[in-house]
Formats: structure tokens, sequence, C-alpha cells
């Protein structure tokens, strides 16, 4: 396991001040380009999960990614939570904070049967807003979040502690402080 999450960290790109000055953004294009760097990174998110999965909720863009191979592999089906406004049918929507001003993700209203186990996938966690606004509307939908996980946390911006507030299980498979 240690050897592939180096792997898996030599595969992931930084590239500094990116969009804004002083944003180390951790680039995973670079590891999605790399045959065998994705198949142990979706090989190591799934041995972490226990339990049954009905849905995993990937957010956009990174999220799909990584969520749609996920869910191939856990046998289980993938829910689009999108930037508002992209999707076709009747939506529920939530605001989540951003470092400057606000954002909203959307998911289909029908999109999640009640009691459906759901898992949260994104490429990175930083302040855990974005995966936390999708927890919110996966719990509307009538949902059970059955956890989150992540290649990549920052765990200096505190989002695993936010998630882990909320009583939601959390793991991701690198960390970058
Ligand atoms: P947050 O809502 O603060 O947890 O931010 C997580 C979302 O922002 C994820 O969808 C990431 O793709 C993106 N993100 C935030 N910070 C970075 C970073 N340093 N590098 C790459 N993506 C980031």
């Amino acid at each position: 396991m240690a050897g592939a999450t180096d792997a898996i960290r030599a595969l992931v790109r930084t590239i500094p001040d990116f969009p804004r000055p002083g944003i180390q953004f951790r680039d995973i294009s670079t590891l999605f380009l790399d045959r065998d760097g994705l198949a142990a990174t979706v090989d190591a998110l799934a041995a972490t999960v226990t339990g049954p999965v009905d849905l995993v909720a990937a957010i956009e863009a990174r999220g799909f990614a990584i969520g749609g191979a996920l869910s191939v592999r856990l046998n289980a089906g993938l829910l689009l939570v999108r930037k508002d406004g992209k999707l076709p049918g009747a939506t529920i929507a939530e605001d989540y904070a951003l470092e400057y001003g606000r954002d909203r993700l959307a998911m289909h209203v029908d999109a999640c049967a009640p009691g459906a186990r759901v898992l949260i996938v994104d490429d990175l966690l930083a302040t855990g807003g974005t995966a936390l606004a999708a927890v919110r509307l996966v719990q509307r939908a009538g949902g059970k979040v059955v956890g989150a996980r992540f290649v990549i946390d920052l765990p200096g911006l505190g989002g695993g502690r936010a998630l882990d507030e909320a009583g939601i299980d959390v793991v991701s498979l690198l960390a970058y402080e």
C-alpha cells in the first residue's frame, strides 16, 4: 500500500500560483494519463470501502473521472453532482463558500432513492465546503452518506475535520501539507 501511494504521489504534478498567486494546484491530470497510476488509484480507493455502496456521488469535474471508475469497481451506480445550471432535469441545489465568494452544486432531485447508500468522491479535499454541499444534497434527497473518498487531502485547510464532525467516514490516499 505504501509503495502504491508513493507511486500515485509521484504522478501528481504541482503547479504553483494556479489559479491564483499563492495556490499550489495539485494537478491529477498527469495521474489520469498513466494507466498503471490510474488503476492503482482506483484499486487503493476501492480497498478503503468495506460496506455496500449503491451510488457513487461524483463531484464535477475531476471527481467524475475517479468516481466513474470507482463506481464500476464497487458495482455501484454513478450520481453526477454538478455545478448549478448544467443538469437538464428538475434539481435541488446547495450553496457553499469558496475562498472568495460562493458557488452552488446541484443534483437531479430524483437521482437518489430514499435510503440509498451513497459514497461521495472527489479528487481533492481542501476546506470541505464542496464535499459538505454534496453531503447535504444527498441527505436532502433521502440518501444515506456512507463515506467520502478523495485522492488528495490538504489537512491544513480542515476539510477532514469538518467531514468528521459531520459524522462522515472520510479517507484520502495522499496528504499534502
Ligand atoms: P474545498 O471545497 O475547499 O474542499 O475544495 C475542494 C475542491 O476544490 C475540489 O473539487 C478540488 O478539485 C478543488 N481544489 C481546491 N484546492 C485545490 C488545489 N490546491 N489543487 C487542486 N484542486 C483544488
